[in-house]
Parts: C-alpha cells; structure tokens; sequence
C-alpha cells in the first residue's frame, strides 16, 4: 500500500532467530509492518511472542537475523547514532542515587548539551508529563506512576520523533493506569511524536492506538493488524462505546487465533 505519510518504522519479512543452548528461539518470523509518522501503534499478544524483540530490534539493541527494517529510512544502526528515538522500559529504570532533574539530564550530558541548553530541556520535559515542582525529589520520593512519568520525560528529552514504549505501565494499579493513557493520548497529539507501545492489556491498546498489531508466539508473528475507527478525541468513557468494544473483540479474536493449544 502507499501513502505520503512518511514510513517511520518499515519491516519486511523480518526474522529474528536467537541461538541458544537448547537450539533455536525463533523470537521474530516474517514481520511485515509499516509504522507511519504520527501513528500511535500498540503491539499486543502472549508473553514470549516477540514484542520486546521487535523493539528492540527498532532500537538497534538486537540484530535481525533475516528481511528488512529501515527507521527514519535508515538502518537501525544508522537511526540510533542519529538519536532517533527515546525508550521506556518497563520498570522505570530511574537512578536512585540521582534526583529526578539530574535523571533527565543524564542522556544530554553524554551526549554534551550545554547546561542551559540542558536546563531548558528538562523543565520543557517536565512540564510535557506534569511534574514540575518535582526537579529535587529522588525517585524513591514519587509514587510509581510519577517515577513512570519522569521516565517518559527522559525519553522525551532529545526530542526524538519515535517514543519505544515497553509495558510502561503494567506494574501500575488500574486507576493511575487509566490516568496516564489519558495524559499520554494528549501528549501524543500535543507532540506529534510516533508511538511504538507495548501491551498486555486489550483495553490499554484499543484505547490508545490508531493501529493495533496483534502477534502470537512460536514463531513471533504477526496475526492481525487492525486500523482504529475511533475519533481521536477519546475520553475515557468511549470504552463503553458499541464502536471501542468492537474493536476489542477483534483484537480477543486475534489473540485467540494465534493461540497454540497443543501445550
Ligand atoms: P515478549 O516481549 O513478547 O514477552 P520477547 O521479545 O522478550 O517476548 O521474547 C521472545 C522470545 O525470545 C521468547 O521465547 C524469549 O524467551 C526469547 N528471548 C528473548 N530474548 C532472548 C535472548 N537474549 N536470548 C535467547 N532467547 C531470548
Ligand atoms: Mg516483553
């Protein structure tokens, strides 16, 4: 398919096979995917079906082992020297021994930003996740979901177009949960950044995402694909619309599909 919007992640029968010692771990097999600018895409599926991978592989942190990926239209190599994107593990990965600011700052001083230019950063970062005020505090001083959030502003402080998400939010009660995908949606449009954003939750991907890309494990592979009908101005409460609960039954179906039973 074409489209002038242009292509921020491009995968082509991509595969992905770790050598172990118990044999071969085919992680990746045959993904075909088009990431476009300014989509927000969710990966969804089981434990062991390739997501962290298929990040990882975007980031330049695994190497593929067959097909073709391009970031940005350049090898992952290439895209990762040109600091193309920002990551968000899972655990927010914060250093205890630093405050949240020298967190933040951590990436623009190896990367040898100025101090002021530093300083502009992170109050701009911040104030993008609403913590300012916070600049002192130690990690361990903020809730989980706060510590989430100033790990997203130390992703966002190269300004990078492409936001890697893992499972940021998964270790968080469903209340702060719901009230971060409500802040990242806006984020997300007030930025016009392009979002990869893995899940465990159907409810999480289909609220958030303008694509949803439903894998399945042994080999990793992709099982559906599907493009969101929802408007993008999304209050909480659309998941309680015909059109939200549709579109999560399709992504239950896909997962369903993919599912080996033979264990
Ligand atoms: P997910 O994030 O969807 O849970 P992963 O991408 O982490 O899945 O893992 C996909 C598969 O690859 C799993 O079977 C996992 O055990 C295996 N795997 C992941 N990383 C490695 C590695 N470094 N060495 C060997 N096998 C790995
Ligand atoms: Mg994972």
């Amino acid at each position: 398919m074409t489209s002038s919007v242009p292509s921020v992640v491009s995968a082509r029968n991509l595969c992905l096979t770790y050598d172990t010692n118990d044999g071969p771990v085919h992680a990746l097999s045959n993904v075909d995917l088009d990431v476009r600018k300014g989509d927000f895409v969710s990966f969804i599926g089981p434990s062991g079906c390739g997501k962290t991978t298929f990040l990882r592989v975007i980031a330049d942190l695994e190497r593929k082992t067959s097909g073709d990926i391009t970031v940005n239209g350049m090898t992952p190599d290439e895209a990762r020297k040109a600091r193309a994107y920002g990551y968000v593990f899972q655990a927010a990965a914060l250093y205890p021994w630093r405050t949240i600011e020298k967190n933040i700052a951590l990436p623009l001083e190896i990367m040898g930003y100025a101090k002021s230019e530093q300083a502009k950063r992170i109050a701009q970062t911040l104030d993008l996740v609403n913590l300012t005020g916070f600049e002192k505090k130690f990690p361990w001083q903020l809730s989980g979901g706060m510590q989430q959030r100033a790990s997203i502003a130390r992703a966002l402080a190269f300004d990078a177009d492409l936001l890697l998400m893992d499972e940021p939010f998964g270790a968080l009660d469903e209340i702060v949960r719901d009230h971060l995908n409500e802040q990242l949606l806006k984020l997300w449009k007030r930025t016009n950044k392009t979002i990869c954003f893995v899940t465990h939750s159907i409810p999480e991907a289909v609220y958030l995402s303008t694509k949803i890309v439903v894998m399945s494990p042994r080999p990793g592979r992709v099982t559906d694909v599907i493009e969101s009908t929802l408007p993008t101005e999304r209050p909480l409460d659309i998941r309680e619309t015909p059109e939200f609960l549709e579109i999560a039954h399709r992504v239950r179906e896909g997962l369903r599909a993919g599912h080996s039973y033979e264990e």
